[in-house]
């Protein structure tokens, strides 16, 4: 694509494009953002290619919930963050750098604390039910603006789905 057009897409975009800290596994979790006072993000279920979880984390009351998108909550969640807010607390940290998901979050990180999964630890946090909607329609609107007009080249950020999925 032109530059030109790039530059011109990059204008008519609401959402800045941030590139990550660190390169992200988004096969693993296609979305995270810090937002709406929560670090929140859609992970790629393990086990079922068709599925995806919407956690989140909310900044000062470390409120954490996670569940499919259409609201079924997770079953890894057991008194505990499950395995997909420890894998959205990671990439956040690849995405945005530990300190700066710390201070959204408001935590105390020592020095040497460098993981989402090293932050979870130390976030007082409980298990609070929030809808999955508002989370997933903004993931929805974040793949539309990666829809770049006329580029055929592939896009990372939809390898993670279905080939079923996105092809239309
Ligand atoms: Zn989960």
């Amino acid at each position: 694509m032109a530059d030109v057009d790039r530059a011109a897409w990059r204008r008519r975009s609401a959402l800045r494009v941030v590139p990550p800290a660190r390169p992200r596994k988004l096969a693993k979790v296609p979305f995270v953002e810090l937002a709406d006072g929560r670090l929140q993000g859609v992970v790629s279920s393990g086990s079922d290619i068709e599925r995806v979880y919407v956690s989140s984390v909310t900044s000062g009351s470390h409120a954490y919930h996670c569940s499919t998108n259409n609201n079924r909550p997770c079953g890894g969640l057991r008194g505990a963050p499950c395995k997909h807010l420890h894998a959205l607390a990671d990439e956040a940290v690849l995405q945005y750098g530990i300190d700066r998901v710390a201070r959204y979050l408001r935590v105390e990180v020592e020095a040497g604390v460098d993981t989402g999964t090293g932050l979870l630890r130390r976030l007082d946090a409980r298990h609070e039910p929030t809808p999955a909607a508002v989370v997933f329609s903004r993931f929805l609107r974040h793949l539309a603006y990666l829809e770049l007009p006329g580029s055929t080249a592939p896009l990372p950020e939809l390898h993670w789905f279905p080939a079923t999925g996105t092809a239309r």
